[in-house]
């Protein structure tokens, strides 16, 4: 049987333990790309995922084993994103595979996203294979890592691998392992097809372009596929693998991993998660755990001179072929003018996002405030969804406000217990469940506000710990709770796209911080400025931002013209990321501020 020299795998690992690197040494070591064309890490392929040490977007690779029983295996690595903004995209790519690597490191041990990745992995049913890594470092405790991975996942690890993937310590063992133990796919090529969606991309020449695990059936060139999800259907112009780069192939068949392409013009018909048939021969059913990606933060985004409009447009549209994920719509703000209101999968995706506009297409930008999306049942008993502050209904119109809730797991050395504690009640949390992994490191379960989550929870929790704790969560549903917008008035004026939503019992400190905050970062312009915090028609704080002296210049008299020039430089430097708002100009950490509070 063809499939039984098939072997489709991923590897699973918090931020850091040497999941990228373990994939380069396997890629190497199996030859699939010589040294000098492996690239550090040729999995990261974004310079912005090398930068920060992330894995965003998963790929696959195919790799060609000759193992010691002098069999040849094909080898289908599915990488997954290492960051829980991802986890749906995770579980669909472990859902292409048999088995998994479990690469936990053996100075840190085992972290939040260990633990959620490894609850995916036995969900689709995979077999793991833990791997202990960097056992090069002195600081490295494999045994007590063992001991931990036996005592929280509850998984054999007395066949753990040592390894060490800088060095290269560990790998043919890996690789022997992933024949062994990781069974074959199951499956048959004669059954109508049926593939999993577990990533795409978009690529200029082909289109939008699937990368699909045949789970039944075949696909070739000429193959008429229909996505179940929605009902459209393609014809298929190429088949191929990725040995990381396309190549094309003749069929996949039952149990394999690659790509098809079919002049699919949007990458939104290739939704990750959805299932691929053969309109010809279809699938009675699809396969199951299909979910749309929903947006779970939004801001808007504006460009800073209006004329850049069309193309912040056209950059959206272009972010969006790549990444089904990104929402946007026009947006109006009476302060900023014309810009979009975007949606992202969590803070990540959307510093993401931020970041390529401008690094990539030279954009300068706005960003509001991230909001969560709140459900507001109005007195007229309706139900509206708002991701835009300023777009509350008024006080008198709002019977209650809900807010996403989200059940967060936070794993730390036990010393830390207390601050965390305390972290967690300052964000309006509600203690669930505590265990002890080992005798010095606990596991906190708490059900927090998505919103405290998205201010700056994650930050202050590597803070408060010196970066010992690490935080995992989901969504679990809305809960009602005491909600206030809040306003800002600059020169007397709302400022529409500084408006936040906040707990009551929160909403004079924060009003309070914000307009101090607010007087440090606009600069001072020719007239006072009244900085204003109000909630309704009421006032809670007040401070002003006095009128500037003199012109700066005027210091330079008599001095030398360079020195005049530089200064004008650094002012139109300045000036690049600020916004006219009526008389006003807003620098953007102002809008950031509110992000900033505690
Ligand atoms: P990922 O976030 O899981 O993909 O982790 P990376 O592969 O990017 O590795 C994170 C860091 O750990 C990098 O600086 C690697 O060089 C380092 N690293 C990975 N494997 C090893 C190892 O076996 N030993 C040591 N000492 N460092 C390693
Ligand atoms: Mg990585």
């Amino acid at each position: 049987n063809a499939s039984s020299k098939i072997r489709n795998f991923s590897i699973i690992a918090h931020i850091d333990h040497g999941k990228s690197t373990l994939a380069d040494r396997l890629i190497e070591y199996t030859g699939t790309m010589s040294t000098r064309e492996l690239k550090e890490q040729v999995l990261d392929s974004m310079d912005l995922e090398r930068e920060r040490g992330i894995t965003i977007k998963l790929q696959a690779v195919r790799l060609r084993y000759k193992a010691k029983n002098g069999e040849v295996y094909e080898l289908n690595l599915i990488d997954t994103p290492g960051h829980v903004d991802f986890s749906y995209e995770v579980s669909r790519s472990l859902a292409a595979c048999e088995g998994a690597l479990l690469v936990v490191d053996a100075a840190q041990g085992i972290e939040a996203q260990t633990l959620a990745n490894v609850y995916l992995a036995l969900e689709n049913d995979l077999e793991i294979i833990p791997v202990i890594n960097k056992i090069d470092l002195p600081s490295a405790e494999p045994d007590r890592v063992k001991q931990e991975i036996e005592d929280v996942i509850g998984i054999d690890a007395s066949e753990a691998i040592l390894a060490s993937a800088k060095v290269g310590i560990g790998v043919e063992e890996i690789l022997e392992a992933i024949v062994q133990r990781i069974p074959p796919p199951k499956g048959d090529d004669e059954e109508p097809l049926k593939s999993l969606i577990f990533d795409s991309k978009f690529d200029s020449y082909k289109g939008a372009i699937p990368y699909i695990r045949l789970f039944d059936g075949k696909v070739s060139k000429g193959t008429n596929i229909r996505m179940m999800s929605t009902g459209k259907m393609f014809e298929i112009t190429e088949v191929g693998v990725f040995t990381p780069g396309m190549t094309i192939v003749d069929e996949l068949r039952a149990g394999q991993v690659g790509y098809i392409a079919g002049s699919i013009k949007n990458v939104g018909d290739t939704r990750v998660g959805d299932t691929v048939t053969d309109n010809d021969h279809a699938a009675a059913e699809p396969l199951s755990g299909y979910r749309k990606a929903v947006s779970m933060v939004f801001c808007g985004l504006y460009p800073v001179e209006t004329s850049d409009f069309d193309r912040l447009k056209d950059a959206l549209e272009k972010l969006q072929l790549n990444d089904a994920s990104l929402m946007y719509e026009n947006e109006t703000s009476a302060a900023l003018g014309f810009g979009f209101r975007c949606g992202f999968l969590g803070l990540l995706h959307m510093e993401i996002i931020q970041e390529r506009l401008e690094r990539e297409f030279g954009l300068s930008i706005i960003t509001t405030a991230p909001s969560v999306v709140y459900k507001v049942n109005t007195t007229a008993k309706e139900q509206v969804f708002i991701d835009n502050p300023a777009l509350l209904p008024p006080e008198g119109k709002i019977e209650s406000i809900e807010e996403p809730v989200v059940k967060a797991t936070i794993m730390v050395p036990s010393e830390y217990v207390g601050t965390i504690m305390e972290l967690n009640q300052e964000k309006r949390g509600t203690f669930l469940n505590m265990d002890y992994i080992t005798a010095s490191r606990v596991s906190l379960y708490y059900e927090l506000p998505l919103s405290e989550i998205v201010y700056d929870y994650f930050d202050q929790l590597k803070s408060r710990t010196k970066g010992y704790a690490s935080l995992d969560y989901e969504l679990i549903g809305y809960k009602e709770a005491d909600l206030v917008k809040l306003d800002i008035m600059l020169n007397a004026e709302i400022v529409d796209a500084l408006s936040f939503i906040v707990h009551k019992d929160k909403a004079y400190s924060r009003g309070r911080k914000l307009v101090e905050k607010l007087r440090s970062l606009i600069p001072r312009q020719m007239f006072e400025i009244p900085v204003q915090a109000v909630i309704g028609a009421k006032v809670i704080a007040r401070e002003n931002i006095r009128a500037m002296r003199k012109d700066v210049l005027a210091k330079c008299y008599g001095g030398d013209i360079s020195r005049k020039r530089k200064l004008l430089e650094k002012q139109k430097e300045g000036k690049k990321r600020m916004k006219q708002v009526g008389s006003v100009e807003i620098p953007q950490d102002a809008f950031m501020a509110v992000l900033k509070m505690d």
